[in-house]
């Protein structure tokens, strides 16, 4: 996360009333506030870094490119009430070279099955999946945007393969990513160690049926969940190696993304420090 100074000294006095917005991120080990007009649109940029973490900005001197990227981990924002602003950053600088994957393609027999490789921006992790049908508008799978705490804070876009074995992992990868357990730590939300992107959703073995019906309110719901689909986010993914066409920009905007009320659903729900 970076920031830039808030104020603007030289603009004082001609700004629009200011706003205090409180934030953090998931585990509350770093709580914020700022003050900032109010915030009622952000910019999503196309660059590598911005696109595989999900980034939104707000633009709080434009002249100045003063910008602010915390809107995910603000708190009681509705986020998917804000206009998005589209910012062309992928055309500044060299492009993004993704990482090649050289690991073993994903085993599972898939109707109509289309690989696409990715990584985390750093390249430390690199990963395939293996789809049923291709990932453009005609990709019937579900694919959701959520908007529960850890889900909004990490922008994943996710699908949900229903076997492990549509997924793969480089030799090594796996040694470089580390999880954060969520969901009364039945779920494990993996991202890569050097560079925070987010990569998979995985069931926390430590967390036993046991102790998922003693802890949580609907532990059917999460015991049907875990064990019958392996999540991962597609904004890890950079190519398709049998269509050379396929590129994240042009082909996830042409899927049908739901927007699931994870925040509604998942009780007992997040607690904001
Ligand atoms: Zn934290
Ligand atoms: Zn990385």
């Amino acid at each position: 996360m970076s920031s830039t100074p808030v104020t603007d000294s030289k603009a004082q006095g001609q700004q629009p009333p200011l706003k205090s917005y409180r934030g953090n991120c998931h585990c509350g080990s770093f709580i914020f506030t700022i003050l900032v007009p109010e915030i009622v649109s952000v910019e999503s940029c196309n660059c590598s870094i911005c696109r595989k973490k999900g980034y939104l900005w707000v633009i709080l001197d434009t002249n100045q490119g003063h910008k602010l990227e915390v809107v995910r981990a603000i708190q009681e924002l509705k986020i998917w009430d804000l206009e998005v602003k589209e910012f062309d950053g992928k055309s500044i600088g060299p492009p993004y070279q993704p990482a090649p994957f050289d690991g073993l393609e994903p085993k599972a027999e898939v109707e109509n099955g289309v690989v696409y490789h990715g990584s985390c921006h750093c390249g430390a992790v690199k990963v395939a999946v293996k789809t049923k049908g291709p990932l453009d508008k005609t990709f019937k799978e579900k694919v959701m945007e959520c908007n529960c705490s850890i889900c909004q804070r990490g922008g994943c876009i996710w699908t949900y393969p229903t076997s492990p074995s549509q997924i793969s992992f480089s030799a090594g990868s796996r040694e470089n990513l580390t999880s954060y357990a969520c969901l009364k730590k039945v779920m494990c939300k993996t991202f890569c160690k050097n560079c925070g992107v987010p990569l998979t959703n995985e069931t926390n073995e430590a967390m036993t049926e046991e102790i998922i019906r003693a802890t949580m309110s609907d532990p059917e719901m999460v015991l049907r969940w875990r064990n019958v689909v392996w999540p991962i986010n597609l904004r890890c993914l950079d190519l398709c190696p049998s269509d050379e066409s396929w590129s994240f920009e042009e082909k996830v905007k042409e899927l049908t993304i739901e927007k699931g009320d994870g925040w509604g659903m998942v009780k007992p729900g997040y607690v904001n420090p």
